[in-house]
């Protein structure tokens, strides 16, 4: 038995990050509320679970309040891809902005820590390199990835100001790309993209001239150091980095991708949408030193998990 257990509300829980983090807690022996509205997430992804006798699935909105009984909570609901945060970007805003303050409210009455899922996008078209937490962003307010950034912005406004105001236990992670199985295959996301494109024999659709840099964590990485920072003292808020810093050109990943999938696939080039950030890599220095955390899956021994996976999910369709 886990003496430490703990009843922990994962929003978000169906999705490619939250399913990861509930199979997680689940395993540390914790008991899970998976509290999902089905925007992007998937039963698929937590069918597996639906039988376990310390899970439990609420089918809810974060944007409307919500009374429950738990001692931690983990805000991830938002859709996370360009394309599904652009296809109704008020209810993005909203998700982010509505969705935490009913998150925030819930920790304030149980008076319990609360992480939120924050992003590398807060950073926007970086002018600095790598980003550190210290560096403000920017952000164009008015552009078509404001929904997401500016949302996710107001969120970690919310947590600082709760946290100021009622003495909320807050932690912010700032997460930067991160792949890995159960990622959705349509969500338009560049991982997901090239490596269904490869798979499928399809052109594989650079966006611009393929210069722009991304850095790609792993997603059992990413999780580990999810449940660091929460499991480290009140005193660390964050916010704090958590992605892998080795960094990749779009055309480099391209490459990747047809190499390990042995694919026939040819690069086609498509316009660069607006406002995508032309350099993205991570200063970790924080999470190293205060979570003892750093990424050890590489790029190419991710990308071969997150191909299987694909392989196999194309073949069951
Ligand atoms: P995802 O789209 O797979 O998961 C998001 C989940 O939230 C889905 O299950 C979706 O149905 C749910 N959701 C959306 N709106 C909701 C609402 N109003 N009420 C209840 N549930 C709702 O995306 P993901 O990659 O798993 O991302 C999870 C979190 O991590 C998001 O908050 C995202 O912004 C953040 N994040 C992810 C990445 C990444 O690379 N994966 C990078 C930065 C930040
Ligand atoms: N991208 C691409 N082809 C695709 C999908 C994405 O070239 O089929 C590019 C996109 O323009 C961006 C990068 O890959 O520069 C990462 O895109 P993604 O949507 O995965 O995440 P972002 O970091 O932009 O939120």
């Amino acid at each position: 038995m886990n003496t430490d257990a703990r009843r922990i509300l994962v929003t978000g829980g169906a999705g490619f990050l939250g399913s990861h983090l509930c199979d997680r807690l689940l395993e540390d022996g914790h008991e899970v509320l998976c509290l999902d509205n089905f925007y992007t997430g998937r039963k698929r992804n937590i069918a597996h679970l639906l039988r376990h006798e310390r899970f439990d699935l609420i089918r809810h909105d974060v944007t409307f309040p919500v009374y429950l009984e738990i001692d931690e909570i983990y805000n991830l609901a938002c859709p996370a891809s360009p394309v599904h945060y652009q296809n109704d970007p008020v209810q993005t805003l909203k998700t982010s902005v509505h969705g935490a303050i009913n998150m925030l409210g819930l920790a304030k009455r149980l008076h319990i820590p609360i992480f939120q899922a924050s992003t590398s996008e807060v950073y926007g078209d970086p002018t600095v390199h790598p980003q550190t937490e210290g560096y403000w962003g920017n952000v164009n307010p008015l552009g078509i990835r404001s929904c997401y950034d500016e949302g996710k912005r107001a969120a970690e406004t919310l947590f600082f100001d709760y946290h100021r105001q009622h003495g909320l236990e807050i932690k912010v992670a700032r997460i930067f790309n991160t792949y890995g199985p159960r990622m959705h295959p349509n969500d338009g996301r560049v991982v997901s993209n090239f490596i269904v494109q490869a798979l499928q024999g399809r052109d594989i659709t650079i966006y611009g001239e393929g210069s722009q840099t991304r850095s790609f964590c792993y997603v059992d990485d990413l999780i580990e150091g999810f449940v660091r920072l929460m499991n480290t003292g009140p005193d660390l808020t964050g916010p704090v980095n958590l992605g892998n810093p080795g960094e990749f050109s779009i055309l480099q990943l391209a490459e990747k991708v047809i190499e390990l999938t042995g694919s026939k696939s040819k690069l086609v080039y498509k316009p660069l949408p607006a406002d995508d950030p032309t350099q993205r890599c991570p200063d970790i220095s924080l999470a190293k030193k205060t979570l003892g955390w750093e990424p050890t899956v590489s790029l190419e021994p991710g990308l071969k998990r997150t191909i299987e996976y694909f392989d196999e999910l194309l073949h069951d369709a």
